[in-house]
């Protein structure tokens, strides 16, 4: 069985707690107007490479020293990881047999059915929460918000830890009406342990130029400080979750 993988960064400290060795899949069905890795959307692409269970084990297993400390250990990125479930998979179970720690950083805008295969095998989701609102979800990623929900209630269920990752974009994500229902929601789940607030950046802008794509938010400007803050305040203040913003 093979993963197509796009890039591997073996010294995170970004993507999950501790240091952590990131493996960012190719292939995403979104369209997310702020991504900022659209090289990754293509399912199949000459610039990925492909890698066996067993190669992919070698590398992370190299780097198990660096994960002792910390609870680091592996997260899958992307594109959208949950694409490729049964390497995925077989990549967490290896992972935890070694005893290191891992993490899913996911769009959760799939199949219930393809989460489920990961669950038992993932100590943490970074799970993101592209917009609270369906029809301004469809809007901004190309799909609404459904499965996004649905599956986030269902890691909730479980109890699997969750942190939530919330990307703060002026004029598409930062009404404040659906902030606070953002909050609420997040407030009705069991597990979520952390939540960070990503202001929108442009500093991928230049690999939509490349790929030829169109950028529709060339005049949108990153959020203000002072909108970080608000936004931060209202949710910490419904949900009493720790609240992150990189300002
Ligand atoms: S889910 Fe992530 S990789 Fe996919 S389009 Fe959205 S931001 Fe880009």
């Amino acid at each position: 069985m093979y993963g197509l993988i796009h890039s591997i960064d073996t010294f995170s400290t970004l993507d999950g707690p501790g240091i952590r060795t990131v493996i960012f899949m190719q292939g995403c069905h979104l369209r997310c107007q702020y991504c900022h890795n659209p090289d990754t959307w293509a399912i199949q692409s000459n610039n990925a490479k492909r890698y066996r269970v067993n190669e992919l084990m070698q590398i992370i297993l190299r780097s198990k020293p660096y994960f002792a400390n910390q609870q680091g250990g592996i997260t899958f990125s992307g594109g959208e990881p949950l694409l490729q479930t049964d390497f995925i998979r077989s990549v967490l179970e290896n992972c935890q047999t070694n005893g290191i720690h891992t993490a899913l950083d996911s769009s959760l805008y799939v199949k219930t059915s393809l989460l489920k295969k990961v669950l038992p095998y993932t100590n943490l989701f970074l799970a993101d929460i592209k917009h609270f609102d369906s029809d301004k979800s469809h809007k901004l990623t190309g799909l609404p918000n459904d499965l996004n929900l649905a599956n986030l209630r269902l890691l909730s269920a479980a109890y699997i830890p969750i942190w939530i990752r919330y990307v703060v974009v002026p004029g598409l994500t930062d009404d404040k009406t659906d902030v606070i229902k953002l909050a609420n929601f997040i407030k009705s789940l069991n597990s979520v342990e952390r939540i960070d607030l990503l202001p929108y950046h442009t500093l991928g802008v230049h690999k939509w130029d490349i790929l030829a794509y169109q950028y529709e938010l060339d005049q949108v400007l990153p959020p203000s400080a002072e909108d970080i803050k608000s936004i931060q305040n209202i949710i910490a203040n419904i949900t009493n979750i720790k609240v992150y913003a990189n300002i």
